[in-house]
Order: C-alpha cells, then structure tokens, then sequence
C-alpha cells in the first residue's frame, strides 16, 4: 500500500507533464497558428487598405507616376516583409513591389477574382498561381469616382506565420517546463507532509497488529496526520495498558482463589488420612466453612465488579430516603458492631433526606464502606455516617478512627485487589474489590466520592448524591 501511493503520485505527476506536453503540442500550437495568422492578415489589410486610399488613388489620379509609386512600395514590402501589387479590375499588374512592371509586356493574374477573401478578409493558398509556396493575400479596392479602378494584393509567405508562431510555441513549452518544476514542490510537500507521517504511522500499525502494543513512534506536526498519530498512539496506550490490567487482574484473581483452596484442600486431607483426629473435625469444618464463605464472596464481588464494568450500567433511579438506607444498614452490622464493641454514630440531617439514585447500589455502596470502617476500626472505637445537603447535592460520609490509609496508598485503594500494607494483618477475609465497586458505582451516578485519611488516626469517605425535588414538597 505504502509504495502504491507514492507511486499512484509520481503517475499522477507524470501524466499531468504528458497531458500537458499533448496540450501544447497540438492545442497550444494550432491556436498560436490561427492567432498570428489573423494578426499578420490584419496589419496586411491595413497597409492595403491605407495604400488603396493614398498611393494607388493618387496613381489613378495621375497625381503621382508610376516609378514613384514604386519606390514607396518596395520600402514598405521590405518593412512588411511582403510583396504588395497594385492590379487593375481585370487582373493585370499596375505595380509590383518586387520588379518594375514591363508595360510593353503585360502580366496578368490568370483568373483574378477580388471575392476570394469574403468571409475572412484574407486568401491563403498560391493566389491565382502566382506563387509556388503558399502565401497569405489580402486584397483592398481603390476607389474614385465611386468606381473601383483597381486594387492593391499583400502576399505574406505562410511560412513566416509558422515560424512566428514557432517561437511562440516555444515560450509555452518553457512555460510549461517551468510550471512542472514548479510543481515538484508539491511532490516535496506530499513527501514530507503526507507521505514520510503516513508510512510511520502504517509501520505502527503494522506492529500494533502484530501484538507489539509497545512499539513507540513521532509524528511530529499540529495537522490532521500528527493528530491521527497521536490518537493512534494514545489507542496503543490504552490497549496495552488493559492488556497489562487484564494480566494484573487474572494473576490477583488466581492467587486470591488459590489460597483459601490449598486451605480447603489441605484440611479435608489432614481429616480424611486421619492427621486431624475425628474430635477436632468440628473445629476444622468451621475454617472450611469460613473459607468457602470467603470463596463465595470473592466470586460475588468479581461478578458485581463485571457487570459494573460492561459498557454502561443500567441505573434503575429512584426518589428514596437516604435517612432510612443509612438505617437500614447500621442495623445490619449490630451484632458485628456490638461483638467487636464498637458504636455505630449516626448524624443524619432532618427525619427525611430525598436522594435522587439507584436504591440498591447506593445500599451497597454503604455497606462497603461501613464494612471496612469497622474492620479498620480499634475495639471501642466509633464509626460516624453523616448526611448533610448544599446546594442540589446530598453528603454522605462514613467516617472511622482506625488505622488510617497511609497518603501513598490513597490513590492506590480504588484499583482491584488493592490492599494497603497497615491493613493485611486486620483483614485476612477482604478481597480487595469493595472500593472498586463503590467507585463504578458512583462513577456511573456521575457524582464524586473523596477520601480524607491520617495514618493512625482514621478515614473519612465522602461521596455525593443528586439531591431529589421531593424534600421541597415536604418542606
Ligand atoms: P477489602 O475488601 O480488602 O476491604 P476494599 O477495596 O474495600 O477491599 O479496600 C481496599 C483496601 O483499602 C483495604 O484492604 C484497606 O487496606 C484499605 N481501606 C479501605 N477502607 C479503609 C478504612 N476505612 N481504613 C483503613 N484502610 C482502609
């Protein structure tokens, strides 16, 4: 394909020198033929008719004799380049530019007709037979008394009128010569311009398709190609980044599956080959169970995080109480909070607080974060959820004491499978996958959360919601 263009261009550059060439040669050179011939019958009428009306009517007059007529034309014939005759209504020759006349011996023009040159004001061919080389005539009347006495001819050899035009004929070629040097400046251009961008950027593509998703190159300029290259480039990018996630993701889902199996497996060989004495199965069905339950969640978390991430999630919104879900959610982690003996604040702005959003994410957007403020949270320590309103938003925050996250992790914890250092020891059961959910999830309500965290000190999650145009109604 890259030869074929720059190829197809150098065609396209010949063919225009050809046509060009054809157009000079044939069009070019006949219009430069009919024009000087034209000019050249012009100017001859001209001096024919200013002779017809001053010399030849003088010499019919007898005002002026013959040898002086003469002379007059034979000067003009030299700067006409012509011969001029003077011919009476029949044919014979009065006076002739190139010879003196003999009027013992009479010269006629056999067949002389004055109307040979209607139509054009000029005769071209060997007028009469008086030439044996074409010639270009014209013919003008020399009247007196309101008689035509005779007339005066201008024969210009045609083949003056082919040389003239010749020369002209070679200022075009020149011309054209010139225009087709000219206009390698646009092969010069397309080169650098077009072609030089467009193979680098083939060549990318090239080694995109053949997997090298890595492979780096410059197109370096602010036109409609640069820009085509840098958006390829940024493509690449991307594709290699979720390339690189996509291994990321299936090494982290492998070891966190691998784990709690080698511990299932482990134990259910140590019971059945005896290691475990049958007393102690109790105690190690329970791990098995606990570890199954982990299995189970992993699985689940995976799947929301799946169907979160196919193109556009289905939003199912709804005016509710943003109150009453954080209500209901504390409720559900009592017995938890109540063993690990931690309390549950809730500061919750007036009896009802209308949120416009989809009910059963933001619930499970809650119990994410509540979940983990308690897990990060010391024995005796407090979690606060707050909801406040400015403006058209709704704020909801979970707010603990725990651990804290320490200030380079806080980027990192949105990723999947990302679990600070300060917290592996406190979680052994937490799959790395509950803020990433919560991120889709108020990604796709198009609304903000932000984290504010101390190491050693605590967290607090804040995210945004749509605030619903039921509270106006029940103000
Ligand atoms: P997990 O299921 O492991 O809790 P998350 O995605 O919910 O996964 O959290 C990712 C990591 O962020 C956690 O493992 C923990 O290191 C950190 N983290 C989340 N919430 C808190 C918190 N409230 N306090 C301290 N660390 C937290």
């Amino acid at each position: 394909m890259r030869k074929t263009l720059y190829f197809k261009f150098i065609l396209a550059y010949l063919l225009f020198g050809l046509f060009g060439f054809i157009v000079v040669a044939t069009l070019v050179n006949n219009l430069l033929v009919e024009h000087c011939r034209q000019d050249k019958a012009d100017k001859l009428y001209t001096e024919a008719t200013l002779i017809a009306n001053t010399y030849a009517t003088d010499l019919y007059n007898s005002e002026v004799s013959l040898a002086s007529v003469q002379r007059q034309l034979t000067a003009l014939s030299a700067y006409l380049d012509s011969q001029i005759w003077i011919l009476n209504p029949s044919g014979r020759l009065v006076v002739s530019s190139s010879e003196d006349v003999n009027t013992e011996a009479e010269t006629y023009v056999d067949g002389f007709n004055p109307l040979i040159t209607t139509g054009k004001n000029y005769a071209e061919g060997d007028f009469f037979q008086s030439f044996t080389e074409p010639h270009i005539s014209v013919i003008a009347p020399i009247t007196s008394d309101f008689k035509i006495k005779g007339y005066v001819t201008i024969h210009s050899p045609s083949s003056l009128i082919t040389e003239e035009a010749s020369s002209l004929l070679n200022i075009s070629y020149l011309t054209l010569f010139m225009i087709l040097l000219l206009s390698l400046i646009i092969l010069i251009f397309f080169t650098e311009i077009v072609y030089i961008p467009l193979r680098k950027i083939t060549a990318a593509t090239e080694q995109y398709a053949a997997g090298n998703m890595h492979y780096r190159f410059n197109v370096d300029s602010d036109d409609e190609i640069g820009y085509l290259g840098a958006t390829l480039s940024y493509m690449a990018d991307e594709i290699a980044r979720a390339e690189d996630d996509q291994k990321k993701f299936v090494a982290n889902v492998s070891h966190d599956f691998r784990s709690p199996l080698t511990s299932i497996h482990g134990f259910l060989e140590a019971m059945l080959d005896g290691t475990i004495p049958a007393e102690q199965h109790d105690k190690y069905l329970k791990i098995v169970l606990q570890e199954t339950d982990r299995l189970t969640n992993l699985t689940n978390s995976l799947l929301t995080l799946n169907n979160l991430n196919t193109n556009g999630i289905y939003l199912s919104l709804t005016d509710f109480d943003i109150n009453e879900v954080v209500r209901g959610v504390a409720q559900s982690f009592e017995q938890v909070c109540r063993f690990r003996n931690i309390s549950l604040s809730l500061v919750l702005l007036g009896e009802a607080l209308y949120v416009n959003a989809d009910l059963e994410k933001i619930q499970q957007v809650l119990y994410n974060l509540v979940d983990n403020a308690i897990k990060f949270s010391p024995q005796g320590g407090v979690v606060t959820i707050e909801t406040e309103e400015k403006k058209n938003k709704v704020f909801v925050s979970v707010k603990d004491n725990g651990i804290g996250i320490p200030k380079e992790d806080q980027k990192l914890i949105w990723d999947r499978f990302y679990k600070t250092d300060l917290s592996r020891g406190k979680d052994k059961k937490g799959t790395g996958l509950g803020l990433s959910i919560v991120r889709e999830i108020i990604r796709s309500h198009d609304e903000n959360i932000n984290l504010v965290s101390t190491e050693g000190v605590g967290s607090d999650f804040t995210f945004t919601l749509k605030r619903s145009e039921l509270n106006d109604q029940f103000d």
